[in-house]
């Protein structure tokens, strides 16, 4: 999917809903008790942390698993026996990640054995390893709860700022955008433009906020237009989502409207610019998008490349064609991914960027030729992507009646910010 995703000039308020206060009888995270009452249970990757003493810790530079054994008072001896009885497919002794946790539960006696090790091997994952009598690991998750929330905003101020202020994913900004690459030209939006997405994030144990799940349906309201987003499940098996409206059109459209994510257009299709390397005035039929080197490069139509080499001005480069009609030239990469004859589909990396050919720094430069004439993408009327087939539609129809609803009633923005909903 293409990202066109250069918001951080734009202006939200943003207003978030939602109780973001963590739940009070959560032991785990909340060891604070008032005086009078027993010790509160504590417990943390499956153990009653009361019953240990606990060492909590994170992966310095230059340390080993065996290092920091022996700090603990594991002979190498054990620390043999440990990483030779359990396999590399449950903890990869060798691999300890530099800055991640870990956390060592010791017998509450004199001796302070330690007796387990755990190892965090991502927010969400984490390794167990039994250290004494019977040596074994497990590899296991954290509780990752899921929660619908609904955010609605009116474009007033910087969206950085808002959102930063409002305590929201950037990424939710990022989503948007993308949803609505064709629809609403961010750069071009106006005070008053307002909008209400309903979204899923992700939460450890309950409290820990880690990252944005879904973004189910949304209404961007632009001029007094509202344009609706549902995101719909098109294919079972690798249960690809698309967004529609409320009409059951698709949002997306048959060509990506850049080649590149995170990109900035340096040079626009012009027929007369001062070429930078070669010193002299030419046309320069292709849009620039300068983008760090090794960013990958997306077909932007499903097609067929029909070109994939190497000449002194394109460097390397790959050339698909779309339709009869469509074909697309993508230039200056560091390194070609497609060969010659291979299908490839909207979104999928074709390459990555460079500077190969005439080029002064990493850019891909895009050529689009329309019935073998090279034309500005910009200006042309494109066709849409796919319709959603008709027997699809009474159940896409039933499937976004509830959120639609949510979007509808509610909509309301007065003083610029107002919506408090939590869905689960
Ligand atoms: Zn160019």
């Amino acid at each position: 999917m293409a990202k066109i995703i250069s918001l951080l000039s734009l202006c939200f308020l943003l207003v978030l809903s939602c109780d973001n206060s963590p739940k009070t009888n959560d032991a785990d995270l909340n060891p604070t008790q008032s005086e009078e009452k027993p010790e509160a249970i504590k417990s943390a990757f499956g153990f009653t942390l009361n019953d240990y003493e606990v060492v909590n810790d994170t992966v310095s530079n230059g340390d080993f698993f065996a290092s920091i054994m022996d700090k603990h008072g594991i002979t190498p001896r054990e620390v043999y026996n440990i990483t030779t009885t359990i396999p590399d497919t449950i903890f990869d002794f060798r691999r300890l990640n530099v800055g991640r946790p870990y956390t060592i539960l010791k017998s509450k006696d004199s001796l302070a054995k330690p007796l387990a090790f755990i190892y965090e091997n991502n927010k969400i994952d984490y390794t167990k390893v039994f250290l004494n009598d019977s040596i074994y690991g497990e590899r296991a998750k954290k509780p990752v709860t899921i929660r619908t929330r609904v955010a609605s905003g009116v474009i007033n101020s910087s969206l950085s700022l808002a959102i930063d202020e409002a305590g929201i994913d950037y990424m939710l900004t990022n989503r948007l955008a993308d949803m609505y690459q064709w629809t609403i030209d961010f750069f071009r939006i106006d005070k008053g433009d307002r909008f209400k997405v309903i979204f899923k994030e992700r939460y450890i144990n309950d409290t820990v906020y880690a990252g944005i799940e879904s973004v189910d349906a949304a209404i961007f309201e632009h001029r007094g237009k509202p344009y609706y987003a549902f995101e719909y499940e098109v294919d079972k098996e690798t249960r690809r989502t698309e967004y529609f409206d409320e009409n059951a059109k698709t949002l997306r459209r048959f060509f990506l409207k850049a080649p590149v994510q995170y990109s900035r257009i340096s040079s626009r299709y012009s027929p007369r610019r001062f070429h930078p390397v070669q010193k002299r005035w030419k046309a320069h039929k292709g849009t620039d998008y300068a983008a760090p080197r090794g960013t990958p490069i997306w077909a932007t139509a499903n097609g067929t490349v029909i070109k994939s080499g190497y000449t002194r001005g394109n460097g390397n480069y790959v050339k698909i064609k779309h339709t009869n009609k469509y074909t697309t030239q993508y230039l200056h990469m560091s390194r070609r991914a497609v060969k010659v004859g291979q299908r490839v589909n909207q979104g999928e990396i074709i390459g990555y960027v460079g500077s190969t050919g005439l080029a002064t720094g990493p850019h891909v430069c895009y050529r689009f030729w329309v019935n073998g004439r090279q034309v500005d993408p910009y200006r042309q009327k494109l066709p849409s992507a796919e319709p959603m087939p008709e027997d699809i539609k009474p159940a896409y129809f039933e499937f976004i009646k509830e959120n639609k609803k949510k979007l509808d009633t509610d909509f309301m923005f007065a003083d610029g910010l107002k919506i408090e909903e939590e869905i689960q």
